[in-house]
């Protein structure tokens, strides 16, 4: 059942405690409204007027730009947890899941985007990157289902049209159930293309390119697609540089790291963003940054199967942009993009030192290294015209109390990591920690009932 209210024209935001702007002054203001306007931010200042908005009280709350996740997979919201291969790494713990993927449903991608959209947004994301890439003979048209959802629910949306084209028969790692030949990918890509992708300004869909990484698909694919990506004006992504085991498998493949195998096909640029690179090496690190490539840093994700940790600090002192992103739910599990800042911030201090990733820039990559990611320049700042994306986040919680800096804060404390009001595209998502867009419990019961159909009898 739908909730969602209509959106008002205009919403004021008033006596805000702190909204930190993340514009290229790093600006905070105290005590002030924001003022929306359609789908855009209007205004920020003190003691705005406006007639006939809807009015949120923003005392006690720090506004922040919604975050930008820059990689998911959705579908795997529904095979969290399985005991199976609870501690299996990478290599192993996909051969498992692809046994159990290639039974994928349309009633299995609509719910398993409704979970995922559903805790993102109320963790206080209002922007994500999906990877999809699982195509088995048996469904059709997955990428449109999740498109519809998140359309119903409101998120602002970066499908990928992913892919696999190298089965076991041929020396990849999938099933040769699930992998497709070129040219269905590539006619598929276009397809999406010209049915949805936007290329305006306040877009709330954009499809992107994405094979799923170098040991599932070919090099013809992956020299084809970044063609074809560059001919329509779309961005890239794929996974890079996870694990050692992937490494190995370029170098015994290809003779080249995975990054060197990159450049060989042709897939570096600021319209290219890799999803990982946990292992690279300083020279790989160079070749990134000379391209102003993108990389989205997964580190919970990294934690969970134990594939190590990215070297953020160094990209970003190259001058790498670089992201956050929550990475599938099968390997997180979760899709909570405040509790995933917060572990970036972290897991950064174990590698490269206390002094290594503030809180404040953690906010940062989440925010303006997600929308360079994804190549906007629309969102990820609270700034007057851009995309009225904004989360609130209520200081009036017990984690919070007796604390000396309310916006970092929200990354160093922390219980239950959930915005109390989320706005995307000017429409209020999020009320009192509630999604407006379903009934949160009917969801779950929804996802038990699919579980127990097409899941469980492949376990
Ligand atoms: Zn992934």
């Amino acid at each position: 059942m739908l909730l969602r209210m209509k959106a008002r024209s205009k919403i004021i935001i008033k006596n805000i405690s702190v909204v930190s702007r993340m514009d290229d002054s790093m600006g905070e203001l105290e005590d002030c409204d924001i003022l929306i306007d359609g789908r855009q931010i209007q205004s920020i200042g003190k003691n705005l007027l406006a007639e006939n908005a809807a009015v949120i009280d923003g005392r006690n709350k720090i506004a922040l730009p919604g975050f930008i996740n820059t990689h998911h997979h959705f579908y795997q919201t529904m095979t969290r947890v399985l005991p199976k291969v609870n501690d299996a790494k990478l290599f192993d713990w996909l051969i498992y899941l692809y046994r159990i993927w290639e039974h994928i449903t349309p009633e299995w991608v609509e719910i398993s985007t409704k979970l995922a959209c559903g805790e993102l947004l109320l963790s206080g994301c209002t922007t994500s990157l999906d990877h999809y890439y699982v195509f088995p003979k048996t469904a059709e048209n997955l990428i449109d289902i999740e498109i519809d959802t998140a359309r119903k629910i409101g998120l602002r949306f970066h499908p990928t049209r992913g892919s696999m084209s190298l089965g076991q028969s041929e020396g990849g790692l999938p099933p040769d159930s699930v992998v497709q030949n070129d040219e269905e990918i590539l006619r598929d890509t276009e397809r999406l293309i010209k049915k949805y992708h936007d290329y305006n300004n306040l877009a709330m869909t954009r499809i992107v390119n994405a094979p799923c990484s170098p040991f599932s698909v070919s090099t013809a694919l992956m020299k084809e697609s970044i063609k074809f990506a560059r001919k329509n004006k779309i961005f890239s992504h794929t996974h890079l540089a996870e694990t050692f085991d992937e490494e190995n498998f370029c170098l015994e493949k290809f003779g080249k790291t995975p990054v060197r195998y990159m450049e060989a096909t042709g897939w570096l640029g600021e319209d290219v963003s890799f999803a990982h690179c946990v292992h690279i090496s300083g020279d790989d690190i160079k070749l990134i940054a000379e391209s102003r490539s993108c990389v989205a840093h997964c580190p919970s994700s990294n934690m969970r199967l134990g594939s190590g940790i990215a070297p953020v600090r160094k990209l970003l002192d190259s001058g790498v942009p670089v992201s956050i992103g929550v990475d599938g739910s099968a390997s997180n599990d979760s899709s909570n993009m405040l509790l995933e800042l917060r572990n970036a911030m972290l897991v950064s201090r174990v590698k490269a030192g206390v002094t290594s990733m503030s809180a404040r820039n953690v906010i940062y990559m989440a925010t303006r290294g997600g929308a360079k990611t994804l190549g906007r320049k629309d969102i990820g700042e609270i700034s007057e015209g851009f995309a009225a994306d904004i989360a609130l986040f209520d200081r009036r919680d017990i984690s919070f109390g007796g604390t000396g800096d309310p916006v970092a804060a929200l990354i160093f404390c922390g219980r239950d990591f959930t915005a109390s009001d989320v706005i995307c595209n000017g429409e209020i998502l999020v009320k009192n920690k509630k999604l407006l867009a379903f009934d949160e419990k009917g969801i779950f019961d929804e996802a038990e009932r699919i579980f127990k159909r097409d899941i469980a009898p492949h376990l």
